[in-house]
Formats: C-alpha cells, structure tokens, sequence
C-alpha cells in the first residue's frame, strides 16, 4: 500500500489522483485535502461562471473522488491545522497541488489606490470564493482598464459587459450579479503592452466578445500588422488576430452603450487619482527585435475608477518548502522538490496551460512517484495518522460526502435556470453539515 497526501484539490490535484490510481490500482490510499469545504479549486473559483461548459470536467473529478481509494479531506489548512512535514511523516508522498491564486502585483506607481484589484480578488468576488465576497469593487464609475491581454482579462471584459440575461444559466453568485447589474461601467480598455501578434488569447474566448448583446468590441486598424505576417502565426494565434482584424473592420453597432476597446503597444506606467483611482496613464511602445515592449516616451491618460490587472499569478510559498521567487513557484525539477515532496500543475510549471494540461502533469507526477517508490511496502500510516492528529487538534474535516451535502443545498437555493446559488462564507457551508468553523 502507498500513502499519497495531495494538497489542493483542484483539476492538478485530482489528474494526480486518478493518475495515482491508474498506476497503482487498489494499492494506494490518496488523501486530497484542501482549505476550503469545498473541492474543485480553479474549477469553482476561476472559470468563469458563463463557462459551465468547462465547469462540467468536475463529473470526472467527482468519479475520481467517489472511488474507495480516493478521499476528499475538506476544511484543512496545511501550514496551520497541519504542517508540511507532518504529512510527509505519514505519507510516502505529498504532492503539493496548489495552484496559484495570488495577483502578480502590477508593480507601478498608484497600484494600491483604491480601486484597483488583481484579478484573482476580482475573479474570486463574482465566482463567490469566500476570500473576496467582501471585494466590492468599484463600479460606480464609468470607466474601467482591464491590464493584460490573455483570456484572465477577455472573462473580465466579458463579465463586466454582460447584462442579466446573458448571465442566464451562469452561476455567478448573487451579489455580484446585482452589483454588476448596477452598475455605471461603460468603457471598457483592455492594456495590452505588445500587439495583436502577442496576444495570449484564445479563438473562442476572444469572438465571444462580437456577440455581446450591449458592448461591443473596438480594435484601432493601426495597431493591426499588414495581414500577410499572420501567415507565419500558428493556427490558434491566426485565428485570434483574424477575429481581432474583424472587430477592427466592423466596427461597433450603433446602439450598443458599452464600448471594449483594445488598446494594443500600452504599457501603464503609472495609476493616478485624489485617495482613489481616477485615471491611468499609459505609455505607448513598440517592440524590440527580441519582441519585447520598449517605452517610446509617448503617454496618454486613460479615465477609469477601476483598474482590474490581469497579469498573471503566483504560487503562495510554504514555510519550509524551496520556492523559485522570478516564477513564483515551487523550486522543482520536473515536479520533484524534495524526498517524497512533488509540485504539480500551476504550483509546478507557473500559471500557464488550460485545465487539460494538468492531465499528463499529473500522469508524469504519479510516474515519478512510482519510479521513486517502486512496489516497496509502505512503512507510513497515512489516513488513520491524519485522522488521529486532525482529531487532536479537533479540526473538523469534510468529506466527500459532506460536499454532497453542500452541493445539494446551493442547487436547492438557486435561481431559475442557474445550477448552483453558491455560499460565499465558509461558516455557510459548515452550518449546512452542523459543524463551527475551526478557527
Ligand atoms: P496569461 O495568458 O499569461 O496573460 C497575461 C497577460 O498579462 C499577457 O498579455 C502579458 O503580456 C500581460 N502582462 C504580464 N505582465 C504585465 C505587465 N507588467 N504589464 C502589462 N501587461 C503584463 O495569463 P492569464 O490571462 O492570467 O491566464 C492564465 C492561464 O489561464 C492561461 O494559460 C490562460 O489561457 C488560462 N485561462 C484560460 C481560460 C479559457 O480557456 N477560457 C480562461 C482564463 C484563463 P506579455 O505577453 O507582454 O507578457
């Protein structure tokens, strides 16, 4: 038998527990324990809530987690309720399946007014993560700068675009919708310091911003390369910058009140406003021969009360644990940290990739580990060791089957039409099992 303890259960955590499993069959106990009641990590809380088409690859986790061997340890902060090298006493391995759900900072002048957020706190607010229910962002204002330009910044456009009815069959929580709703929100300016070439944006993700019944997508013809340099694009890429060249050929219906523009080759320099944010000013650039966005000199100044910087994230570190500060992820090679310590997915290769990537990371993970271990016997205690400890430190754990619980109350409460109305606090969803919050 083989004790795997992963932490987080995200789409890395549980590809690494069916990996696990298809490997080693009945012979491994696999413990996915994560902070939060709830499983799914990225899945519930970064996918977008009109995305319920990729929502639904947690049917595969679930089978996953439902299996005898697989176990959904709910409602456990390693580093608190538990330390690191606890778990790597009573586990042969411990696989850190963490994720990176920290805002890379943007790093200039004014990026701590009010009114500026990181996407993850943004994201986090509308996909009712209980970190951030209580973000309120500013959207009393009639401008809004999106920072970044791959498909983190084209949800957020999207979803402070989208009216009521287009968020039909969505679960966004409650109150972000209201407060979406309500808001004054009307030009949109998504930053993106290279050009349309250097776009990290999907086909799919970017057209759905040609088909929004009240905003409408602007692309300034200039910025677009002569056509015959998309050739030399690869495919997906081509796509995207077609869609780009169609927004800036057609451009916005008359009627529509919201306005998306592109404002391609602007780096923000600096955000600026009287104790909160009232505009950023944007330098324009051009590329080097590295491809790399250099200053010209040249600035404008873009109004806005918000600012949501969607330029990727990190890795939070764990005390302990060697971490890699210029990627802001763990210190691995190839997923391997430490005796019987392992990384996976974004807490391994950095936050890149969509969900199905996590799938071989966690295939090359579970064959690490089985390269590591072979087929000795497992001299650790695993599950009863975890049990016995969280017991004493009287942690209430949620199971899998607790979740069930959970999940079947959010579908009770929801709107017509939405599949889930999710709690937003974590005491919520533990009243629903009967049990105080720990802390
Ligand atoms: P991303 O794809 O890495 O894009 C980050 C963007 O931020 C890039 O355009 C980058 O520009 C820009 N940037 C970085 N630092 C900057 C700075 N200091 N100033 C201005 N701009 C800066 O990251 P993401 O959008 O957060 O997405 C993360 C991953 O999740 C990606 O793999 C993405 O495809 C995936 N995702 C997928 C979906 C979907 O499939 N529906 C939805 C959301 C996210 P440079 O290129 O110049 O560095």
């Amino acid at each position: 038998m083989r004790h795997v303890a992963v932490i987080g259960s995200g789409p890395a955590g549980y590809y690494s527990a069916e990996a696990l499993q298809k490997i080693y069959g009945a012979d491994v106990h696999v413990d996915v324990i994560d902070r939060m009641p709830v499983p799914y990590g990225l899945i519930r809380f970064g996918v977008a809530p009109d995305h319920q088409s990729i929502k639904a690859v947690y049917k595969r986790y679930e089978k996953v987690a439902l299996s005898d061997n697989v176990r959904f340890v709910g409602n456990v902060t390693v580093g608190k309720d538990v330390a690191i090298d606890e778990l790597q006493q009573l586990y042969d391995a411990v696989i850190l399946a963490t994720g990176a759900p920290n805002d890379r900072p943007v790093g200039i002048p004014g990026d701590d007014l009010p009114g500026v957020v990181g996407s993850a706190a943004f994201v986090g607010w509308y996909n009712g993560h209980p970190d951030f229910v209580g973000l309120a962002p500013r959207l009393d204002t009639p401008g809004a700068v999106v920072i970044g330009n791959g498909n983190v910044a084209l949800d957020v456009a999207r979803i402070l675009s989208k009216t009521a009815h287009e968020f039909e069959g969505s679960d966004i929580v409650a109150g972000a919708l209201d407060a979406l709703q309500a808001s004054a929100i009307r030009d949109i300016h998504v930053l993106g310091r290279r050009g349309p070439h250097q776009i990290a944006m999907t086909p799919k993700e970017l057209g759905e911003l040609g088909h929004l019944e009240r905003a409408a997508p602007r692309v300034d013809p200039a910025d677009l390369p002569p056509v015959e340099d998309d050739a030399a694009l690869d495919p997906g890429l081509r796509k995207s910058v077609t869609i780009l060249r169609d927004f800036a050929a057609n451009p916005p219906v008359g009627d529509k009140p919201k306005t998306i523009d592109f404002d391609f080759f602007a780096k923000p320099v600096r955000i600026e406003g009287d104790g909160k944010v009232e505009r950023v000013i944007v330098e324009r650039t051009k590329l080097d021969e590295s491809g790399r966005a250099v200053g010209t000199g040249e600035t404008y100044a873009v109004e806005c009360g918000l600012v949501v910087s969607c330029i990727g994230y990190r890795t939070p570190p764990i005390d302990g644990v060697p971490y890699d500060e210029d990627h802001g992820r763990f210190a691995n090679d190839e997923g391997r940290i430490g005796d019987g310590l392992y990384c996976v997915g974004w807490a391994r290769r950095g936050p890149t990739g969509t969900i199905g990537t996590n799938r071989p990371d966690g295939f090359a993970i579970a064959d690490l580990i089985h390269a590591d271990f072979g087929t000795a016997l497992s001299r650790k205690s695993g599950r009863p060791g975890l049990d016995r400890l969280l017991d004493e430190r009287q942690v209430d754990i949620v199971t899998f089957r607790d979740w069930q619980k959970i999940e079947a109350a959010e579908a009770e409460r929801a709107r017509d039409g939405s599949p889930r109305e999710k709690f937003t606090y974590v005491e919520e969803m533990l009243r629903q099992l009967g049990i105080g919050r720990t802390t």
